[in-house]
């Protein structure tokens, strides 16, 4: 397309441009435009006027470097390059300058195109190097360069290494979805705090990869939303729930269990008719269970995911508003929500020191104004549990409670330890 040697001519000529030790040197990878803007640009123009954007480019390019320097073609959209240059001395000199050369438009055809350059930079000094891997660490390090001040940046490995690992998490997530063993839920009590009592838990999940061991779902949990994964994930979860709590009761444990509802769950069309199915599967009472969101679940399609709410709450089905104080909680907003609990995030709770209780106690009466109960979240200690108590707080969560913990443990908790401690 452009006439320079493309990539597999980089890999086969890499040992010459590194030289026998790599020291001094660096590859230089130029990235034109993201692969999406690209595509904007293919959809509006086609084929022969992408392609002169990217010639358009390649020679905006060259007339920045000093002549004679080999040019690689090495992707549809980059082009790669080595240099003589020290590590110490920082950000070479010309990758500055290229990054502000394309800061404006790339002329192609008379059209301006807004040019979204990357310019990322990968030392050749020392390591014992794979060519693709090079190559690889220089786009990366050429997308991060969106995002610094000068649009230059050099291959990170930390940044790199959560990227492979966000990646693996996803890619490895069905499996685990498909196979036993590796997904688990685990339950914390939650307990009226007049009385002590137990009458319901929340599930949460968890996750132990064969390679990776546990993964937390505030890790993985985020990257599924991301994707269509987060809807198998919670109807998993659902089921797993379900079925406990039908075991529990079984063994004369009538409890309500919690569970964690994601944004797309709530906007997702039939969400409240699989839950009602669900219950009716495993013959358990729709009180029996509770629906928790955040606030953040709401801003992403507030009419889709009301409706939806409010018909699951017609239904009988509790919900929760979790990790409240914690977003934009407005008040016009927590009156439209139908809802019938409030969770106060723990960030308000675990430094409870009684001196403090100002927002707490505004909490509480706010949300009691509105007819909601009341449930704390992250009770460490007997000092804040006792505090709550005497506030007029309806539930509560919290280490000092009980930790999650697998089923079994819960019903012999309920048995035994808890009966007696209370
Ligand atoms: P969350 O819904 O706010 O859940 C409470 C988290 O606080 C849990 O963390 C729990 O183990 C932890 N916790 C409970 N009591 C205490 C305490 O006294 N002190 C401290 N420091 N922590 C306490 P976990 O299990 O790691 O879950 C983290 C988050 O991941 C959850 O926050 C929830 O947002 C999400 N999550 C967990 N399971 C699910 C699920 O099945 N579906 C969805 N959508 N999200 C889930
Ligand atoms: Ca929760
Ligand atoms: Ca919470």
């Amino acid at each position: 397309m452009t006439g320079v040697p493309n990539r597999l001519r980089f890999l086969a000529d890499f040992k010459k441009l590194r030289g026998r030790s790599g020291r001094g040197r660096m590859l230089v990878l130029v990235t034109l435009a993201e692969a999406r803007h690209y595509n904007e640009i293919l959809r509006a123009l086609g084929h022969a006027f992408s392609e002169d954007f990217v010639r358009a480019g390649l020679m905006q390019l060259r007339s920045m470097l000093p002549g004679g320097t080999p040019v690689y073609h090495v992707s549809v959209l980059s082009f790669a390059f080595v240099i003589g240059h020290d590590m110490a001395e920082g950000v070479p000199q010309i990758a500055r300058e290229i990054a502000q050369g394309f800061a404006g438009d790339i002329v192609v055809e008379d059209i301006p195109i807004r040019s979204k350059v990357g310019v990322g930079l990968m030392s050749l000094d020392g390591h014992a190097i794979d060519p693709a891997e090079v190559l690889r660490a220089a786009l990366v390090a050429a997308q991060d360069s969106r995002r610094s001040d000068d649009g230059v940046a050099f291959y990170n490995n930390r940044t790199d290494a959560a990227h492979i690992r966000a990646f693996r998490i996803l890619a490895d997530l069905p499996a685990a979805l498909s196979q036993p063993g590796q997904l688990a839920l685990a339950f914390q009590p939650r307990v009226t705090l007049a009385s002590g009592q137990c009458h319901g838990a929340e599930a949460l999940l968890r996750w132990r990869h064969p390679e990776l061991g546990a993964i937390a779902p505030a890790e993985f949990i985020p990257l599924a939303e991301q994707t269509a994964l987060i809807h198998p994930l919670t109807d998993w979860v659902v089921e797993q729930a379900l079925s406990a709590t039908r075991a529990m009761a079984d063994r004369g444990h009538a409890m309500t269990v919690s569970i964690n509802a994601s944004p797309l769950n709530l906007s997702e069309p039939g969400f409240d008719d699989k839950l009602f199915w669900a219950c009716d599967r495993h013959g358990l009472q729709h009180s029996q269970v509770e629906i928790e969101f955040t606030e953040g679940t709401l801003a992403a399609n507030q009419e889709r995911a009301t409706r939806q709410l409010e018909r699951i709450r017609k239904a009988g089905i509790r919900i929760a508003i979790d990790d409240f104080g914690t977003g934009f909680s407005n008040l016009a907003y927590l009156r439209s929500i139908p809802a019938d609990v409030l969770k106060i995030d723990q960030s308000f709770i675990r430094p409870l020191k009684g001196s403090d209780d100002f927002l707490v106690r505004q909490i509480l009466s706010m949300a009691h104004g509105l007819g909601l109960e009341v449930c704390a979240e992250g009770i460490e200690t007997p000092q804040s549990y006792a505090l709550l108590r005497a506030l007029g707080c309806d539930e509560g969560q919290g280490y000092h409670i009980a930790r999650p913990m697998p089923e079994a443990d819960l019903v012999q908790w309920l048995e035994g330890a808890y009966a007696r401690a209370m």
